[in-house]
């Protein structure tokens, strides 16, 4: 079985973000750049399914500049087999993603699309239940556990209060949550073998889909400075604070 799994290219996660001056948007010019956290985790799972014998070829596939080859790399060197590569300059909403991803299904094939619960760049939560949509699949999101049987997936969902298990045909969309796995690091031999990997370029006008975005960002604006802390001298007067000026007790 054939799986594809969308890799985003965002800023690290360790980085502080800045927002720019015209609140047109985040600083991106000489920040780190890394995959996205949640897409790591798919990678990881779609690994593992290949370890077992359950998967026999990974595609990753990032849409963005040429520069997110780095992150198709690093899905290489973490154990898939080729990638592909949609060149696209600017901001790529999720719709216009998941339009991009169905071209890419309908040309590969696969069985499973393995995606990130959400980008934390645009935190959207979006491209796979769209890609399931898109498709007519059926979709297992925020997944803490995935196991593959007799033509069927089933997903382990974190829901509100507990976990819910769905039973999904193949082929299926499945998108992940931070408790399924812990990606690997990809060891030195690995990074070496990946740089002859595969990876395939192409441009949305080769899969027929428009890119143009739908969206218009009003502003983007820093959360509100926290206030210093104060020490109190004693229980008491702590209790008064959380009673008279917190009013929380
Ligand atoms: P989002 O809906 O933007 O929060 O993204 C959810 C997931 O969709 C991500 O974790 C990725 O797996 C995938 N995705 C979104 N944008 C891209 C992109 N530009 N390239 C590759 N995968 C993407």
């Amino acid at each position: 079985m054939k799986l594809l799994v969308p890799v985003k290219r965002v800023v690290d996660y360790n980085v502080k973000v800045r927002v720019k001056p015209d609140g047109t948007g985040v600083e991106t010019a000489n920040v780190k750049m890394s995959m996205n956290p949640f897409d790591e985790i798919a990678v990881e799972e779609a690994v593992r399914l290949k370890e077992k014998g359950v998967a026999t070829e990974i595609v990753a596939v990032s849409i963005g500049p040429a520069q997110a080859q780095e992150q198709i790399r690093t899905a290489l060197a973490m154990g898939a087999d080729r990638g592909i590569l949609v060149e696209a300059e600017g901001t790529i909403e999720p719709i216009a993603v998941a339009k991009l991803l169905k071209a890419l299904v309908e040309k590969e094939g696969p069985q499973m699309v393995i995606l990130g619960k959400q980008a934390i760049d645009d935190d959207m939560n979006a491209t796979g239940q769209m890609l399931a949509a898109l498709l007519g699949w059926g979709q297992g999101t925020f997944a803490s556990k995935v196991e593959v049987a007799d033509g069927a997936v089933n997903v382990t969902r974190e829901v509100d209060g507990g976990l819910e298990t769905v039973k999904l045909t193949l082929p299926a969309i499945v998108t992940t949550d931070l408790r399924l796995n812990e990606p690997r690091y990809a060891s030195l031999p690995n990074i070496m073998k990946a740089r002859k990997k595969p990876i395939e370029t192409v441009k949305p006008g080769d899969l027929g889909v428009d890119t143009a975005p739908r969206l218009k960002v009003i502003k983007v604006e820093e959360p509100p400075k926290r206030q210093a802390g104060v020490k109190v001298a004693s229980a008491a007067e702590l209790v008064s604070k959380l009673r008279n000026e917190a009013k929380v007790i």
